[in-house]
């Protein structure tokens, strides 16, 4: 795991501190061709102007390797439903496909670090929801078509919680 923080602005880092972690919220973010490098430069981007404001506690690339962007302490800005962030810690991964499908490091990556958190926050694996599952936001895109494979995930954090 590698740290990489943001600077504090309005747009993707407030500073605002978390008021409680009840749930942990996956999305998809960048395309097939993204790298944490390059998300992390578009959320840095993000701080130059002021119409759109978006950020991501944690992002995991196509090989696995999980990039920390925001201290769990502080909100992220990862849902339009402003509320949800003082009571979440967010998760983007980068799709492998066109499909929006996550690779099997990624979701092997996944899976360790929202159990973690889950272990954490004292959280259970239905406390692990999709942007989707909050504002109705199409993402992660492929795991909102497929909710079963969502709900694979869900049932292997499920496991490796109660390890
Ligand atoms: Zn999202």
């Amino acid at each position: 795991m590698k740290t990489d923080y943001l600077n504090i602005n309005e747009m993707t880092r407030t500073g605002e501190k978390i008021k409680k972690v009840e749930n942990i919220i996956l999305h998809s973010i960048g395309n097939m061709y993204s790298t944490l490098e390059i998300c992390k430069k578009e959320m840095d981007n993000l701080m130059n102007q002021s119409d759109v404001y978006f950020s991501l506690h944690y992002v995991i690339d196509k090989e696995g390797n999980i990039l920390n962007c925001i201290p769990e302490e502080e909100i992220s800005l990862s849902c339009r439903k402003i509320d949800t962030n003082y009571y979440a810690v967010s998760i983007g991964c980068i799709p492998c496909d066109e499909s929006g499908k996550f690779s099997k490091k990624t979701i092997d990556s996944l899976v360790m670090l929202a159990s973690n958190l889950c272990i954490k926050y004292n959280l259970e694996a239905k406390n692990v929801l999709r942007h989707y599952d909050i504002t109705l936001k199409r993402c992660p895109l492929y795991y909102v078509d497929n909710s079963v494979m969502f709900e694979e995930i869900r049932k292997r954090i499920k496991i490796d919680i109660s390890k």
